[in-house]
């Protein structure tokens, strides 16, 4: 069952890796199906050998329903994320280098680039430290996401979410070229100017725009 969505998940992570966001078994790809099942990537297999067999369905208690395949050790963080986010049918996570690198020295991404705004809604957080495979990486996506689509996870990686598996990978492949283009301009020493409120409102657009915008 599901070979589409097990394909859709393995083809997202191919495309990461062409994206240079993830490398060999790193980081994974979930996605909530319509009954509630969730499909994720299996722990420490690398992408490039990966067939629909080795993806991963379990429940949203993370009891295994298909696969003989070990489920990414981020499971427990990403029920989490499915259970108090409704809104979100798909994650990524991911260890990008130039996102990653941001959550070292700041706070908070500031939103400044257009693409950032259009992908991710504005200002990009950054949660602070917490150990991998565990469920707090979820607790902290939860509690940080303030309305964007992604969330910095210091020390680590990043966590990017959607409605759909379209929209988590434009947030997490156009999070990793706005931060290469912030930390490129903080390079220089000159101060960066962020947009105004005002500024990301004018961005947005109406509601839905960039779902709208997406074609599949
Ligand atoms: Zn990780």
């Amino acid at each position: 069952m599901y070979e589409k969505e097990k394909q859709s998940l393995i083809d997202c992570a191919l495309e990461l890796k062409r994206c240079r966001l993830i490398t060999l078994c790193g980081g994974n790809v979930c996605v909530r199906l319509a009954d509630g099942n969730i499909a994720v990537t299996p722990s420490g297999l690398d992408y490039e050998v990966m067939t629909a067999d080795d993806i991963c369905i379990v429940d949203s208690m993370g009891k295994r329903v298909e696969g003989h395949r070990r489920p990414t050790s981020d499971l427990d963080a990403i029920l989490f994320i499915f259970q108090k986010m409704p809104g979100v049918n798909a994650t990524i996570h991911t260890h990008q280098p130039c996102a990653t690198a941001l959550g070292l020295i700041a706070d908070v991404f500031p939103a400044c680039l257009v693409s950032q705004i259009d992908a991710l809604q504005g200002d990009v957080p950054v949660a602070p430290f917490t150990p991998s495979s565990d469920k707090g990486m979820g607790e902290l996506t939860v509690q940080y996401a303030n309305g964007s689509n992604a969330v910095i996870l210091r020390s680590h990686g990043v966590m990017a979410f959607g409605s759909s598996l379209q929209i988590a990978l434009y947030a997490a492949v156009y999070l990793e070229e706005a931060a290469q283009t912030y930390l490129t301009a903080l390079a220089t020493g000159r101060q960066v100017q962020p947009l105004s409120p005002e500024m990301v409102k004018a961005e947005l657009g109406e509601p839905d725009s960039w779902a709208n915008y997406l074609q599949t």
